[in-house]
């Protein structure tokens, strides 16, 4: 009998899975890729196009070959609610999708709670392929122009970066809000010093504070005022607010809890990656590096879960490398505690980010033997 398989979402975690069926069949199953875009914006790229190193077609993966050649069918369309027992999704344009199995990887959404009072002046980063269209209109605006990036993550850090040389030839001010301890988390004190140098020879002023939305822009906790006639939200993700109703079991923090095998702690028919999970044997920063490498993960355990098999485990190693670009064709490298940074690193990280879209964009045809 065939079994229907969804993935919902066509970012980082489920390009690895589209990959494998097309390089293999999946006998007895009815594949479908639920996106609300034909595209998919591969996040790391994003930085560089904002600071003129890339075309936004550079950083784009067409969705519509990988599922062909995957034997997918494509609806574009987006979960709205998912009811994990009775295996249903519920799309937005209020049709359903009955399945045996399930794989979620739509990642996080914006989480915009103390800056909502922005409206139109606000811009998160998330979804990405909404923030390319905000920030080509910021771009081609004229006049002054002040600007204040909201998060100290690498997203926040890299963006601030990139805008402050995408508007250098402007009388633009730019400036990065984060409270001290959310500068780049997690990194090392020497990655911090880098990017603190990067921020100060590009004009960023950096305010170490938490930031509340106010009428003309940011309210600090230190008391002062930031006025911004364009605030973008990095603030991190949150889990999709559907997923509280699923019965799907989550986390405190209301992300879908899986094991080292990505499957479900309470649905063993349903898979999840990326954003949008919280790992219950370990604690994994929410990145696209470990959305992507749990990918062939997930796509082995797909396989497994329909044809008998054990499930493989995504145990990432100790330390993982991230590259961060600071605007001017240079980049910062963070591994542990090991910090390098300048153009080497850049070219690495272009090298790596060019020949990640290049694979994901072959032809049908071309991708056969890959
Ligand atoms: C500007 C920026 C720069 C970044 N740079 C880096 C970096 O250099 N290195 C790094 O490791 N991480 C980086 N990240 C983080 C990284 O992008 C994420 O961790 C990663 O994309 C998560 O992958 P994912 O597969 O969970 O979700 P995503 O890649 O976000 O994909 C989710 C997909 O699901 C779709 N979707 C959303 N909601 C629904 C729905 N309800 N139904 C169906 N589909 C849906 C979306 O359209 C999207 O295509 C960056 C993030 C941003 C915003």
């Amino acid at each position: 009998m065939t079994k229907r398989i969804i993935l919902a979402g066509g970012g980082h975690a489920h390009l690895a899975v589209l990959t494998d069926w097309a390089r293999e069949p999946l006998p007895g199953a009815e594949k479908v890729l639920v996106t609300p875009a034909r595209h998919t914006a591969y996040s790391g790229m994003v930085p560089g196009w904002m600071a003129g190193h890339y075309r936004m077609e550079d950083c784009l993966i067409d969705l519509a070959p990988l599922a062909e050649h995957a034997g997918a069918r494509l609806v574009y369309d987006a979960v709205t609610r998912l009811d994990a027992d009775w295996r249903l999704l519920t799309l937005a344009s209020g049709d359903t999708l009955s399945f045996d199995l399930l794989s979620l990887a739509t990642g996080g959404e914006a989480d915009l709670s103390s800056l909502a009072v922005l409206g139109e002046r606000l811009l998160p980063v998330k979804p990405v392929e909404q923030f390319l269209a905000g920030w080509t209109a910021i771009a081609e605006s004229t006049g002054l122009l002040s600007l204040a990036v909201v998060g100290g993550g690498a997203a926040g850090v890299e963006i601030a970066l990139a805008a402050a040389r995408a508007l250098r030839q402007r009388s633009a001010s730019i400036a990065l809000v984060c409270p001290h301890e959310g500068f780049l988390p997690g990194h090392h004190q020497r990655v911090r010093d880098k990017a603190l140098g990067a921020l100060g020879r590009s004009g960023v002023t950096l305010h170490f504070a938490q930031a509340a939305g106010a009428p003309g822009g940011l309210q600090l906790s230190d008391g002062s005022f930031l006025a911004a006639d364009h605030v973008i939200a990095a603030t991190g993700s949150r889990a999709p607010a559907w997923l509280a109703q699923s019965g799907l079991a989550c986390t405190d923090a209301g992300y879908a809890a899986v094991g080292a095998d990505l499957a479900s702690t309470s649905h063993p028919a349903i898979m999840a990656a990326g954003d949008i999970v919280e790992r219950i044997d370990r604690k994994l920063p929410r990145s696209g590096v470990h959305a992507v490498k749990a990918g062939p993960v997930l796509a082995a355990n797909i396989r497994a879960r329909l044809g008998g098999g054990g499930l493989r485990e995504y145990q990432p190693r100790r330390r993982t490398l991230y590259l961060m670009s600071t605007g001017d064709r240079r980049a910062i490298a963070s591994w542990g505690e090991l910090c390098v940074a300048g153009s080497l690193v850049w070219w690495l990280k272009d090298r790596i980010d060019r020949g990640f879209v290049a694979r994901h964009r072959r032809s049908p045809t071309a991708s056969q033997g890959a």
